[in-house]
């Protein structure tokens, strides 16, 4: 864990941040950690996006800033995005996180724009021969980074119910490593990991996660605040709905309408 944060220029240090700039996808993976395939579309926009990370820039230094979905690939002003994320000068590299379908669509402006690119591959559906081909050219071509992350299996996070043991929570929530990972700007917060805010979105305005991240602010106060929040040992309230990082894993699988429909009848 990785729970000593240095602090270098007033600003601290961390692995990633990530953006998550369109929350539906155009595949409907069980276990989807964003929760994708249950929340109605939508896109970040990219004043947003840049509002927030200029605060952000002044306290936090990730290593690499992740534009991540749903599928980000849909969102018609990702180049736009990739711009305000690059003028912000939030972090080194800035990478997108796609499971790369709609790789070939992508015009010259989006090769250039962006440094790096983590691709899921999935046991189904498979990426073409020739849909890799290109990907590789254009990587090449671009001097675009890519890292393709085999995922033939998924860990299985969510639960069916609230848990009600409080100390199995506040264990799951101490060694879960997903708040060191995985964190995470939207609308004016900053999150230790990225599920409060889709939490937000699935259950409406019938539960609010909104204590689990931290406003982002421009005072003095900042940095320590921020310090403080990623080594809090309260668990969240999304972690009374998650098994955590280090649950079991089950093989990739995509789900079909009727389980989906049958699994969105569970929230509002
Ligand atoms: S491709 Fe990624 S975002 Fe889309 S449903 Fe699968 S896991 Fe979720
Ligand atoms: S909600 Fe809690 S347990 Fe789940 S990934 Fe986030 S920090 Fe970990």
């Amino acid at each position: 864990m990785e729970r000593n944060y240095r602090v270098h220029g007033g600003r601290v240090q961390t692995r990633s941040l990530e953006a998550h700039i369109v929350d539906h996808c155009n595949l409907t993976c069980a276990e989807c950690c964003s929760l994708s395939p249950l929340l109605p579309a939508w896109y970040a926009s990219p004043a947003s996006v840049a509002d927030d990370l200029r605060k952000a820039a002044k306290v936090l230094n990730p290593g690499v800033f992740k534009l991540v979905g749903g599928e980000p690939l849909l969102h018609p002003q990702l180049v736009e995005i990739i711009g305000c994320v690059r003028d912000t000068g939030i972090a080194p590299l800035i990478s997108v996180t796609t499971n790369g379908l709609q790789l070939g669509e992508m015009p010259d402006g989006f090769w250039q724009a962006v440094d790096a690119l983590t691709i899921s591959r999935y046991p189904k559906p498979r990426l073409a021969p020739d849909l890799v081909a290109h990907i590789e050219a254009q990587a090449a071509r671009f001097d675009v980074r890519l890292n393709w992350k085999v995922q033939d299996s998924f860990t299985t996070m969510n639960r069916a119910q609230p848990a009600t043991d409080i100390a199995e929570v506040q264990r799951i929530y101490h060694d879960c490593w997903i708040r060191e990972r995985c964190h995470m700007i939207r609308d004016g917060m900053f999150y230790t990991c990225t599920r409060p805010a889709h939490f937000q979105t699935l259950y409406k305005s019938t539960q609010d996660f909104s204590s689990d991240g931290l406003p982002l602010r421009d005072d003095a106060g900042m940095l320590d605040a921020l310090l403080a929040y990623l080594q809090r040992e309260t668990p969240l309230d999304a972690c009374l709905h998650c098994h955590g990082g280090s649950a079991p894993q089950a093989p990739h699988r995509i789900m079909k309408r009727i389980e989906l429909d049958a699994l969105k009848a569970r929230y509002p």
